[in-house]
């Protein structure tokens, strides 16, 4: 399965993506997740992003189609995959069917922009990938990952100010996608609940039919 996941900052794309890469055992690629990495690497790549993800801006477009493309072309990906926060913008999902790849399903998780606000003021993130809600989804022991061990932290991109950017950002460049999907027949939408479970309950039923 071909699966790209939509969603407002926030929504719990992320976390969803783990649940589906589990069950149907196919890998998930977060833009968003490769941007932090080459900030932490210091590149020349990690250097631009920042700027932009500092702000809650989208990172220029050619920067993350590159992204996509180069991992597109591993085999890692040849038996499906989860494209986890791309494509945010109506020429990255153009890019995307210019490369040919067959979408079966783009999964939209709705959540509100005030559930979104509650929610990423709580959350943390580990280095290894996994996020926690203090309050929806907290981990066993505070601070510490559950999965890894390590130190939890919050985003640099999760204060109040930059969230309000992602949220517009959302709803003026990423949402006109969904009708870009839905035109093609391929665009399924689920409530994404206070509970993780819930959500993963609605998620796997809504994918059982693809
Ligand atoms: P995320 O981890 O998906 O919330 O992404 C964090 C930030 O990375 C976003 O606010 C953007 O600045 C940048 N980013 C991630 N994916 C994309 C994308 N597909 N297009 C442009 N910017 C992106």
């Amino acid at each position: 399965m071909n699966l790209i996941l939509m969603g407002a900052p926030g929504a719990g794309k992320g976390t969803q993506a783990v649940k589906i890469s589990e069950k149907f055992n196919i890998p998930t690629i977060s833009t968003g997740d490769r941007l932090r990495s080459a900030i932490a690497e210091g590149t020349e790549m990690g250097k631009l992003a920042k700027s932009y993800m500092d702000e809650g801006k989208l990172v220029p477009d050619e920067v993350v189609i590159g992204i996509i493309k180069d991992y597109l072309a591993t085999d890692a990906c040849q038996n499906g995959f989860i494209l986890d926060g791309f494509p945010r913008s109506l020429p990255q999902a153009e890019a995307l069917d210019a490369m040919g790849v067959r979408i079966d399903a783009v999964l939209s998780i709705d959540v509100p922009d005030e559930a979104i606000v509650e929610r990423m003021s709580g959350r943390r993130v580990c280095s290894c990938g996994a996020s926690y809600h203090i309050k929806y989804n907290p981990p066993i022991k505070t601070d510490v990952c559950d999965k890894c061990g390590s130190a939890l932290y919050i985003r640099d991109d999760d204060n109040a100010a930059t969230v309000q950017n992602r949220l517009q950002t959302y709803h003026n460049t990423t949402e006109p996608i969904a009708d870009f999907y839905a035109a093609k027949g391929k665009l399924i939408r689920v409530v994404g609940q206070d509970k993780v479970e819930d959500t993963t309950a609605a998620v796997l039923a809504a994918l059982a039919n693809v």
